[in-house]
C-alpha cells in the first residue's frame, strides 16, 4: 500500500486513485498527465502488460469527463528487449489514444534512446493516427487524441532535432534533461543546460505555431516562456510534476494551460527515491512525515 508520505508524488496504486488524483486537479483548473509506473523492463511480459494497462486507462479516460492524458516510457513498452516491441505497443497506445480521444505524450530517456524513440515518434505522428499539425490550436482540449514528444535540452543534439520536429504533428515537451548524460553528447554545466533551455525555448515560440510545452518547475524558465509568448503570440502549456511547486501550479492555471505529470503504480518505491534524492527539500520533507507518525 502506498504510504502517506509517499502520496505527495504518486496518485496511488491503481488506475482509479489517479483518475480520483485527476478529478481534484481538475477542479483546480490543473490537467493530469497519468503514467503507469515502469521501465527498464528486459521481458516482452511486462512490457505487454503495461501496453495493455495504458489502453485500458486510455479507454476510461475517453470515458470520463477528465481533463487527463497519458505519457508513456520507452523502455517500459519495450524498447530495452527490442525496438520492434517498443514500435508495436507505442502503435497499440496511440491507436487507442486516436480511437477513444485522449493524448498520448512519450517521455524521454537516457541519450543512447533517443534514435529510436524520436523515430518512433516522427513516423506515428506524421502518419494518419498522429496528431493536428502545429498551428491547429483546436488540439489543445482533451477531445483531441494526438501526440507528444519530451526532449531534453542538454543534449547538444536538441536544437536540431527541433528542427527536425518543427514542421511534425504533435507537441514537444522541452525539458532540462534528467539523466547524466556524457559531455560528448551533453552540456554538462547546470549554466550551459539553463542557456540551451533558453534557446530551444525561443527556437519553438518563434518557429512552432503551437504545440509547446514547458516542462520545468524553475521560475527563470517560466518567465522565460511568458515573455517568449508576449513576444510570439504563441499557444504554450506548461507542465509540472506532481507534489512539486503546487502552489504555483494552482496560480499559474489561472492564466496559463497548466498540466500535471501524475505517476501512480506499483513500482512506486523507485519513483518516491528519486524524488528525495533530486532535492534536499523534499528528503526533508519525507523524514518530517515519518518523525510525525
Ligand atoms: P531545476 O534546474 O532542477 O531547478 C531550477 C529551479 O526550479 C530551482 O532553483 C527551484 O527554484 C525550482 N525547482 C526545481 N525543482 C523544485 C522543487 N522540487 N521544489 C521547489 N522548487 C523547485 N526528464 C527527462 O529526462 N525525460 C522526461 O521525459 C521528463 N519528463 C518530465 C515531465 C515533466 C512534466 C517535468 C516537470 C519534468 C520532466 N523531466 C523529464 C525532468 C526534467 O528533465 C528535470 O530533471 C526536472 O524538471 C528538473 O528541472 P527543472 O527545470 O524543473 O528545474
Amino acid at each position: 500500500m502506498l504510504p502517506p508520505v509517499a502520496s505527495r508524488f504518486v496518485a496511488g496504486e491503481s488506475a482509479a486513485a489517479v483518475l480520483e488524483h485527476a478529478r481534484r486537479e481538475n477542479d483546480r483548473g490543473v490537467g493530469v498527465i497519468c503514467n503507469h509506473l515502469g521501465e527498464h523492463y528486459h521481458e516482452r511480459a511486462p512490457a505487454d502488460a503495461d501496453t495493455v494497462a495504458y489502453e485500458r486507462l486510455i479507454r476510461d479516460i475517453g470515458a470520463s469527463e477528465l481533463r487527463a492524458c497519458v505519457s508513456v516510457k520507452p523502455s517500459q513498452l519495450g524498447l530495452s528487449v527490442d525496438e520492434s516491441v517498443f514500435r508495436e505497443n507505442l502503435a497499440r497506445v496511440v491507436a487507442a489514444g486516436a480511437e477513444h480521444g485522449v493524448f498520448v505524450w512519450v517521455d524521454m530517456e537516457d541519450h543512447t534512446t533517443v534514435d529510436a524513440t524520436l523515430d518512433t515518434f516522427e513516423e506515428y505522428a506524421r502518419g494518419p493516427r498522429g496528431a493536428v499539425h502545429h498551428g491547429t490550436s483546436e488540439r489543445r482540449g482533451r477531445e483531441q487524441g494526438g501526440m507528444g514528444l519530451c526532449l531534453q535540452s542538454n543534449l547538444r543534439r536538441t536544437a536540431d532535432d527541433l528542427r527536425r520536429l518543427a514542421d511534425c504533428p504533435g507537441k514537444v515537451r522541452l525539458v532540462k534533461g534528467a539523466y547524466d548524460p556524457p559531455a560528448e553528447v551533453a552540456y554538462t554545466e547546470k549554466s550551459q543546460v539553463n542557456e540551451a533551455y533558453r534557446e530551444d525555448l525561443e527556437y519553438m515560440f518563434r518557429e512552432f505555431d503551437d504545440g509547446i510545452a514547458v516542462g520545468s518547475h524553475d521560475p527563470a524558465m517560466l518567465t522565460r516562456a511568458a515573455d517568449l509568448h508576449a513576444d510570439y503570440g504563441t499557444p504554450y502549456e506548461v507542465q509540472m510534476l506532481m507534489g512539486v511547486r503546487e502552489r504555483a501550479q494552482n496560480d499559474l492555471a489561472r492564466t496559463c494551460d497548466v498540466w500535471q505529470y501524475a505517476p501512480y503504480g506499483t513500482s512506486w518505491p523507485a519513483y518516491f527515491r528519486r524524488r528525495l534524492l533530486e532535492r534536499k527539500e523534499n528528503a526533508l520533507f519525507a523524514l518530517r512525515a515519518i518523525a510525525s507518525g
